[in-house]
């Protein structure tokens, strides 16, 4: 049997912040992670470059507005980048407030975690240990590992993670280990994915790179806009815009419902402007007529779902009523989502363990004393740009501290 004041489960970004942040007053912790390593995900985010906050970062930026703004101002965004300069990050803030430290490598995450950890005597970390079972008893806890090992502390603070791209490790345990003490979880599913579309144009699209609206819809209503830049693939739509709108798309499936994308492909021009434009060049193959106005690879798509037959037609020779379908496409395309990639390929689980269960202002457990939670295992999840990082760090700091204090009778 081990002993420490907290025991941590999950070695991930909330679960390294915590450990750092209930070390910090002195008691002793355990981290028990079940891969080989600590901070496996680190190194994939921000495409290797880790975008680990965002100076932009309001509380509407996550699904539950209200309870995370408790906890940013206890821990928020400044205070993460002053704590990671102090470890040696130095900040690059990029467009949108995205941040990123200057070597541009997430690795250096890794290397300074691993660098605080070995200076700080009163945390043990153990790799390889995969919790199977959290048990309360009368002084705290026993934290039972898959290869039969018993640890006992006072607290705990699960940072297990969510579902998203198990490879790394966060293959959706903490959900069981949470739910086994009594605690309800929220219907999870990825968030921050692609998007998969109904159309017959996919293959010709695949590879198409435009930058401009998209809109999430159900019923003719607009539930979401973004703009920037979105990329056609071999099964549907991806690009930051809709990573965005991917999770308000999930919700809609999961009822049942399949929202439409609208693609907005020219926002520059009015709709007369480019009604003159076609007048003026009445003489021209339709194909030859849209050079110029949208992307090459894009025409011979939008001729064929306007009804027009051969991309050779001249303008004049085009059925107005064809014709103006075509120009109205520019203004107005849809796609039917008819579902999403899955956990694999998702940045982030939305669902999880449900937040009124959770106290805002210590993460501490309101059924099981003691027990305590951050990052992805909660409910909350942000948008693309930082803010999920940002969540795990605030968290972790949060609950470690909270755990310590808890453990010195506070
Ligand atoms: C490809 C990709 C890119 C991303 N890029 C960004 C980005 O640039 N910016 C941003 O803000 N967010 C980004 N994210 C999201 C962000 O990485 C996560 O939200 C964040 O890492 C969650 O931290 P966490 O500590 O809650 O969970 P995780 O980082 O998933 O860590 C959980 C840890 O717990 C361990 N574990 C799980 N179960 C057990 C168990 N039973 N016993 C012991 N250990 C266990 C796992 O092995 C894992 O190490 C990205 C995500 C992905 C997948």
């Amino acid at each position: 049997m081990f002993y420490a004041d907290t025991i941590i489960i999950g070695g991930g970004a909330s679960g390294l912040m915590s450990a750092i942040s209930a070390s910090n007053s002195g008691c002793k912790v355990i981290l028990l992670e079940k891969n080989n390593r600590i901070g496996k995900k680190i190194l994939v985010t921000g495409n290797g470059r880790c975008n680990y906050t965002n100076i932009l970062l309001t509380k509407n930026d996550y699904n539950h507005p209200f309870y995370v703004e408790k906890v940013f101002e206890g821990f928020g965004t400044q205070n993460t980048i002053d704590l990671f300069e102090s470890f040696g990050i130095v900040p690059k803030v990029e467009n949108d407030g995205k941040t990123f430290p200057l070597s541009e490598q997430a690795s250096s995450f890794l290397d300074v975690f691993l660098y605080e950890l070995s200076l700080r005597k009163n945390i043990e970390v153990f790799l390889n240990k995969e919790v199977i079972k959290i048990q309360k008893n009368k002084d705290g806890f026993y934290v039972r590992t898959f290869d039969n090992n018993i640890y006992s502390a006072k607290t705990v603070i699960l940072c297990a993670g969510g579902k998203s791209m198990p490879l790394t490790g966060s293959d959706g345990s903490g959900y069981s280990l949470a739910e086994n003490l009594g605690h309800s979880i929220s219907a999870v599913f990825p968030a921050l994915v692609k998007l998969k579309v109904d159309s017959p144009y996919l293959k010709q699209l695949s590879g198409v790179k435009i930058n401009s609206q998209i809109d999430l819809m159900v019923n003719d209503r607009i539930y979401q806009s973004e703009y920037g830049d979105i990329l056609f693939t071999n099964y549907g739509i991806s690009g930051p815009t809709v990573l965005e709108l991917s999770r308000k798309a999930n919700e809609f499936l999961n009822k049942n419902v399949s929202p439409i994308l609208r693609v907005i492909i020219i926002q520059e021009i009015s709709k007369s402007k480019i009604i003159e434009r076609m007048e003026n060049f009445a003489n021209r193959e339709v194909s030859q007529a849209l050079i110029g106005l949208v992307n090459k690879r894009l025409i011979s798509v939008l001729i064929k779902e306007a009804g027009i037959a051969k991309t050779n037609t001249l303008v004049k020779d085009v059925e107005s009523k064809n014709l103006y379908k075509l120009i109205d496409l520019m203004y107005d395309w849809r796609f039917k989502v008819i579902g999403s990639l899955g956990f694999d390929d998702s940045q982030v689980t939305a669902g999880g363990v449900k937040v009124n269960e959770i106290n805002n202002e210590t993460l501490e457990s309101l059924i099981i004393p003691g027990l305590f939670f951050a990052g992805e295992v909660m409910d909350i999840d942000g948008r693309c740009g930082g803010y999920n990082l940002q969540w795990a760090w605030s968290s972790g700091y949060i609950a470690g501290r909270s755990a310590a204090s808890r453990c010195q009778g506070n």
